[in-house]
């Protein structure tokens, strides 16, 4: 019976089951021998009998790859930027951070942390901002009480 006449029939969706490793799939996998002493459990390239990781080769070229991706970036060629004080600073930060990520003088994994940190900036901002307009808002009000309280 298919997903669709289960769901026809209001039964529950079947669990799918680990996959049966029989003589026809046990020939659709890799040849080679993991380390762990078991055979490779991956599928082989097409038309090979190694997988990707097990063809000889491939795997320092995805090593070299994810290397050079996560090599880290070098700061040199940065515009310098003093650490932002209000909205106007972070918006600089912001919009030159996209810029350096366009012209890949910046790696996004470090562009996410900037724009992350940029957010968390912008909200503290944000909140002391009204902090500091309650405060001038409280002290109003406190003086025109004193007012009231004196002319009474
Ligand atoms: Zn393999």
């Amino acid at each position: 019976m298919t997903r669709a006449q289960h769901a026809v029939k209001g039964e529950a969706r079947p669990r799918r089951l680990a996959p049966v490793i029989t003589a026809r799939t046990v020939a659709k996998r890799c040849t080679a021998t993991a380390r762990s002493g078991e055979r490779c459990k991956s599928a082989p390239l097409h038309g090979k009998k190694l997988c990707a990781l097990h063809t000889p080769g491939t795997a320092s070229i995805l090593g070299q790859r994810g290397g050079r991706r996560r090599a880290v970036f070098n700061p040199d060629g940065l515009e310098p930027f003093p650490p932002p004080k209000d909205v106007n600073d972070l918006l600089r930060l912001v919009m030159q951070t996209v810029v350096e990520v366009r012209s890949a003088k910046i790696d996004t994994k470090t562009a996410t942390a900037i724009f992350y940190g940029c957010g968390v900036g912008r909200s503290i901002l944000e909140t002391a901002d009204l902090d500091a307009r309650i405060k001038i808002l409280e002290e109003r009000h406190e003086s025109a009480e004193r007012e009231r309280a004196r002319v009474n």
